[in-house]
């Protein structure tokens, strides 16, 4: 267990501890790491789910039922994620909050693609984790070369909390295997083509043959939202 002062001022100060306690739990389960940071955190730990899959809402709500799963509402997603999340906070007795910007009928995405995401993810991000210490994500090193050095834990500079990635390790196969072994329900897109799903102005389906994060912004210079900076 770390030990550090976990109180929201004095957090930055543990830098090494929280690279030392990433080290540690390199080789430990997704769950294990959530538990860890779980019981270093209690509530200040807070897990934001794209509803892209069913992996991360299963494992965090297996190793802490009951913990806060936030959907970021950009009120751009497809009805399909809607329907996706609700299934899974039946499924799972998920601890489910829905967090939606503060702007409310600009359309960003047509002129302005960065300033789209910051009023829509960045902020209500910013918003939920300025009340938290920890943040739990499903960012994997396999996602894109620009992760491919994930820890399992860092120090947000940005938002001042415990960054949390229990999935960094996973590969596509592995995360195939957890869900094959736990009979997660798949995303309704997966099934046409759609192999990370985001917003529907910005997200397309892709070919067997293309990088399965190639359908986000597609033909823009883009390729990360802004919350995982
Ligand atoms: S992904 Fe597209 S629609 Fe969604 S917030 Fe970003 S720019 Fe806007």
């Amino acid at each position: 267990m770390l030990d550090i002062d976990t109180s929201k001022e004095r957090l930055s100060q543990s830098l090494a501890q929280i690279h030392q306690a990433s080290k540690d739990l390199e080789e430990a389960s997704p769950q294990d790491i959530i538990r860890y940071a779980h019981d270093l955190l209690g509530e200040g730990l807070t897990v934001t789910c794209s509803f892209s899959d069913a992996v991360l809402a299963h494992v965090a709500s297996s190793a802490v039922p009951g913990i806060e799963i936030v959907l970021l509402d950009t009120q751009f997603l497809f009805a399909e994620t809607h329907w996706f999340a609700l299934e899974l906070r039946n499924k799972f007795n998920l601890n489910l909050r829905v967090l939606e910007p503060l702007v409310q009928s600009e359309n960003l995405w047509q002129t302005n693609l960065e300033g789209c995401c910051a009023a829509r993810k960045v902020e209500p991000l910013q918003r939920l984790l300025s009340e938290k210490t920890g943040w739990v994500t499903g960012v994997r090193r396999a996602d894109t070369p620009s992760r491919n050095t994930t820890p399992v834990i860092t120090y947000d500079i940005v938002r001042n909390v415990i960054k949390v990635n229990p999935l960094a390790a996973m590969s596509d196969d592995d995360i195939s295997l957890y869900e094959r072994i736990h009979e997660l329900p798949e995303h309704p897109l997966v099934d046409k083509g759609y192999s990370s799903i985001g917003c529907w102005p910005c997200t397309r389906p892709v070919g067997s043959d293309e990088d399965k994060r190639s359908g986000r912004w597609a033909g823009q210079d883009k390729i990360e939202c802004g919350l995982h900076v």
